[in-house]
């Protein structure tokens, strides 16, 4: 079974409606990629009565507590002392916490304002854990039988201590009780039937379970295995499922597709540019989305109106009138027109019909053309995407990225 784990969110916001608590499905995910599952979860208001309680009921079931938010500064964040209540310690200025906090402020040259010496006010007995992007220091406190760790809620801050001050404590205590090792290989273009009935032929080794999950538009293929060899096991499965899944397959672990796009444009040295108009920018904004885009990424163009497409990309005036914006012609001429402009190695262009509006029968909604333009010259391909607005622009600029993709692993 593994080590029984808790996960306690702790903010007002999460119970409003304010704010989806994606803090516990990171944590979930970040410890289920190192054999850890979480057995269950709880989020409670800013009420210093509830965290107590909480954190009393769960230390008492669980070996081990992750709990997240609450150490700010301000009235509202009540953790610490709620810790301190439900374990029966003294509150205290820990000077250890208090030397992390000027130290951050050093470090960013700010003015530390008195009232974030709140936030070394810990219970008694407690370890620093510490927080290198933000002000509030997490802490580790000892029930007895309960492993408590205490984290910020800004999620940024919270996964990097996981992995940083949490992780390794729970491998070095518990690592040998792990039940399960997980790989992901991330699929777009196959349904979960498909890839189940694929997998069923692949010969993985004995003992490799496989299990599904989709983030959409992506297929998860989860290989699974446990017990020593389980780490062996999955270096094996892995390659035979990749080929039995073949170009389908768009990353492993944690990566995404644009990260996969940004890494093949890397290794390859080509530079990209980008003409959109059904996606306004959405491919531009996944490629952004990553640290070091400017490699690879010359512009992006959002060519919304006809006008648009023929000023900035020399779409023709004919294609426009004859075949219209949401063409095949007009795609590759989206394509041709801003790789030229740009002077680069490749180009994307996306041009379709998003909806609800805007269909004709011959053209309904969801129809979408996708060009790709390299120095062998442009490649459309058309699509009838079906879903909502927000579907059809999706799946449009998975499709463009995962095209580009293709053409970066075949060259
Ligand atoms: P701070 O020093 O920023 O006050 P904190 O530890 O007190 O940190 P909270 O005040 O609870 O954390 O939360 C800070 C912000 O982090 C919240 O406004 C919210 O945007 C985000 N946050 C907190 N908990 C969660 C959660 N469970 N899921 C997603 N976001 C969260
Ligand atoms: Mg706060």
């Amino acid at each position: 079974m593994g080590v029984s784990l808790s996960v306690l969110t702790i903010g007002d916001e999460l119970l409003n409606g304010e704010m989806a608590d994606t803090n516990t499905a990171a944590i979930a995910r970040i410890l289920a990629s190192r054999g850890f599952a979480v057995r269950d979860s709880l989020s409670v208001r800013d009420e210093m009565d509830g965290i107590v309680a909480a954190l009393q009921g769960l230390a008492d079931r669980r070996a081990v507590l992750i709990v997240t938010g609450g150490l700010g500064p301000t009235a509202d964040d009540l953790t610490a002392e709620a810790a301190a209540r439900a374990f029966a310690r003294p509150l205290e200025e820990n000077p250890a916490a208090l030397e992390e906090i000027r130290a951050y402020f050093l470090r960013h040259n700010l003015t530390m304002h008195p009232r974030n010496d709140k936030q070394a006010l810990l219970p008694a007995g407690v370890e620093i854990l510490a927080n290198k992007r933000g002000t509030a220091p997490g802490f580790h406190l000892e029930t007895g039988h309960c492993s408590c760790f205490f984290l910020p809620g800004v999620p940024a801050e919270m996964t990097a201590m996981l992995e940083e001050a949490v992780l390794p404590r729970l491998e070095r205590d518990y690592g040998e009780e792990t039940p399960t090792r997980e790989r992901v290989l991330k699929v777009f273009g196959l349904s979960e039937p498909k890839c189940e009935a694929l997998l069923a032929a692949a010969g993985l080794p004995e003992g490799v379970q496989v299990a599904f999950g989709v983030d959409f538009p992506f297929v998860h293929v989860k290989l699974r295995t446990s017990g020593a060899a389980a780490a062996l096991l999955l270096d094996r499965a892995e390659p035979l499922a990749r080929r039995t899944l073949g170009d389908f397959v768009i990353a492993v672990g944690d990566a995404s597709l644009p990260q996969t796009v940004a890494r093949l444009l890397t290794e390859k040295g080509k530079t990209l540019a980008l003409a959109e108009s059904c996606t306004g920018g959405w491919i531009a904004k996944q490629l952004t989305d990553l640290p070091g885009a400017s490699a690879f990424l010359e512009r992006g163009a959002v060519t919304y109106a006809n006008s648009a497409k023929h000023d900035w990309l020399k779409v023709p005036e004919s294609v426009l009138e004859t075949q219209g914006a949401v063409s095949a012609e007009c795609a590759r001429a989206m394509a041709k027109g801003i790789r030229e402009a740009a002077r680069v190695d490749l180009a994307l262009s996306v041009t379709g019909i998003a909806g609800p509006d805007g269909g004709t029968p011959g053209k309904p909604v969801g129809t979408v053309f996708i060009g790709l333009a390299s120095e062998s010259g442009e490649e459309v391909k058309g699509y009838r995407f079906s879903g909502n607005r927000d579907t059809v622009r999706r799946l449009s600029a998975c499709m463009a990225l995962d095209r580009l993709r293709r053409h970066l692993e075949k060259a």
